[in-house]
């Protein structure tokens, strides 16, 4: 047994715990749904862990979350009986905030203006654990993982530093107890310590968690008839009794009518670890062969790590409503990693094991059938007549656009619908974007190609050469700014029948026939009258270009450098040099 060290926060941590103690975000009473849920992950957790391995030393007769107040020390207590934490693990992710993003977090938070603009963040971000501190003044945190022989001790008023010390004994699992606030205490609306507001707010929040959230509630005594009168009086009226305050129903296996959007909100906030509400629900039910349900969300946001590497995949696999596991990358396509929620098989073992998911035909047709509901999800929304339903649209779009375009590399399956609901920047407009189908309709007589730049800023490209003949021609062309466009343009050979042609390529046609008749005898002359410079250019820049030729599509600019029909990009040839390749 060690003694008591004190540890000081990252600086992260500490910023992000100064911002919750002064409470930026004004609804306190989530604080518990963020217990509450990390207790019912910790009992996943355990369940899973105890299945899988038989030797490990944990009762899962009784799994639970037990809430108990000491109206005396004004303490709330948040326990459960789950897999608990190691000494290393309380320090890792209690004593860090260990969430991606978080140096982002941070750089926004200081340029957000207002305490409103923080408390969206704040809300995007989700502050899990830390959100104690919105009604603690001091928080201890005490926890033994299954399997392990010694406890660990947490304790922390919120401040820069927090002391850990091994404990001999504890029992499995962990228990947070918050030393509430006075200032609340008092203030009814935030009693916590009040039976009746915690009641109040597992319903609210935590009232599809799969297990138990108990409390010991005193009741009056029921009158009964066989006690004499010496009895009553010597008695106290009430008695203690065990009440359990959610009511446990899978949310997924309930009919959407009969399910408020509240509830659907406070899951999606469970399975997400997020704080803000989510765009879109998207309830799932197939029977047959495969028979599943699932309850599928559409952030309003995305997350500020979408792009890194630690990003989580974010559907959560149940097997007849037990939880196998979070993060199943197997039942959604990487470019709908944004997308949240569960999915609850049948006929799956319970015991799948990674080979098995990948291989498994089942998860295989599941995949399937939820990316194509998706995607006609997020269709419906384009092509509805309904105003706020063409913004949830735009939402995804700026959100996602740029991961679901990653969908173009590699679902063929679907790349239709995918060009369908994409949209790009385009001469057309300066501030809307443009669907191809958008594109179409305003293609002049004649045009046949859907012309293309792609570069790094939409000021770049308006300012390239390449541009001149096409602005005179008053012809649209998408002006192309995210990385991954420079890799689906060269994948994608056409929409609706119309190829897409990049304009900074090979030869580019836009004359009419007689145009090109007189264009071709004035190339003639001006080849003879210009062959002794193109011949100097050609064998002065033999190193560095191709061939010279004189060229139409220019009006203001010289000359201009034009890319190979099956060429690289510029921006291309940058990144694939960037790699090392
Ligand atoms: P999140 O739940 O989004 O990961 P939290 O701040 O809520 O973030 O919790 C951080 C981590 O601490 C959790 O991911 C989990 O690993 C661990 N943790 C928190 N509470 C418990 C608990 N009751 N039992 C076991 N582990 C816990
Ligand atoms: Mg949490």
């Amino acid at each position: 047994t060690t003694g008591i060290e004190q540890r000081e926060f990252q600086t992260e941590t500490r910023q992000i715990l100064d911002l919750m103690i002064h409470s930026v975000y004004s609804n306190k009473d989530t604080f518990l749904r963020e217990l509450v849920s990390n207790a019912s992950d910790a009992l996943d957790k355990l369940k899973l862990e105890a299945y899988r391995d038989k030797d490990l030393e944990a009762d899962t007769s009784d799994l639970h979350i037990e809430l108990d107040v000491d109206a005396d020390t004004r303490t709330l207590t948040v326990r459960d009986n789950g897999i608990g934490m190691s000494r290393d693990e309380v320090i890792d992710l209690i004593g860090t905030l260990a969430k991606s993003g978080t140096a982002e977090l941070r750089r926004k938070l200081r340029e957000a203006k207002d305490a409103v603009a923080s408390e969206e963040l704040i809300g995007q971000f989700g502050i899990g654990f830390y959100s104690t501190f919105m009604v603690a003044d001091k928080v201890t945190l005490l926890t033994r993982k299954a399997g392990e022989k010694h406890g660990t001790r947490w304790e922390s008023s919120g401040d820069a530093t927090y002391t850990i010390e091994t404990v001999d004994d504890a029992p499995q699992g962990t228990s947070v107890t918050l030393h509430l606030k006075p200032e609340d205490v008092e203030d009814h609306l935030y009693d916590y310590a009040s039976e009746r507001k915690l009641r109040e707010i597992v319903k609210r929040y935590s009232d599809f968690i799969a297990y138990p959230v108990r409390m010991q509630v005193e009741r009056p005594a029921p009158e009964t008839d066989d006690t004499s009168a010496e009895d009553q009086d010597a008695e106290p009226k009430t008695v203690v009794e065990t009440e359990t305050l959610n009511s446990m129903k899978a949310l997924w296996a309930r009919p959407r009518s009969e399910v408020t959007d509240d509830e659907y909100n406070e899951f999606y906030k469970h399975v997400s670890h997020s704080w803000d509400d989510p765009l879109e629900v998207i309830p799932m039910k197939a029977e047959g062969t495969f028979e599943y349900q699932a309850l599928l969300f559409i952030p309003s946001h995305a997350p500020f790590d979408l792009f890194s590497r630690e990003h989580r995949a974010g559907i959560h696999l149940y097997v007849k409503r037990v939880f196998i596991k979070d993060d199943c990358e197997e039942l959604m396509p990487e470019y709908l990693r944004f997308v949240k929620g569960v999915v609850d098989a049948q006929d799956l073992s319970l015991n799948v094991s990674r080979e098995i998911l990948q291989q498994d035909r089942q998860i295989r047709a599941i995949r399937r059938r939820l990316t194509k509901k998706v995607l006609t999800t997020i269709k419906d929304m384009l092509s509805s007549e309904d105003e706020a339903s063409r913004d949830k649209y735009r939402t995804v779009w700026s959100q996602f656009g740029r991961v679901l375009k990653e969908g173009l590399l590699s679902d063929f399956d679907n790349r239709d619908t995918l060009l369908e609901i994409s949209s790009f920047p385009s001469t057309h407009s300066e501030d809307e974007q443009t669907t191809l189908a958008q594109y179409v309709e305003r293609m002049k007589d004649g045009q046949e190609q859907i012309y293309y730049l792609t570069g790094e800023s939409r000021q770049q490209l308006e300012a390239s050469p390449h541009m001149e003949a096409f602005r005179a021609r008053g012809l649209e062309v998408l002006l192309l700014t995210d990385p991954v466009d420079e890799m689906w343009v060269t994948s994608v050979p056409e929409f609706d029948g119309k190829p897409l042609q990049s304009i900074a390529k090979g030869e580019v046609d836009l004359d009419t026939d007689e145009e090109k008749k007189d264009a071709e005898a004035k190339r003639e002359e001006q080849d003879k009258q210009f062959a002794d410079v193109l011949g100097w250019l050609t064998s002065t820049l033999e190193d560095q270009v191709k061939q010279v030729r004189l060229s139409t599509r220019l009006t203001d600019s010289p000359a201009c450098i034009v890319g190979d029909e099956f060429g690289m990009t510029p921006s291309l040839e940058r990144m694939y040099r960037a790699s090392g390749q």
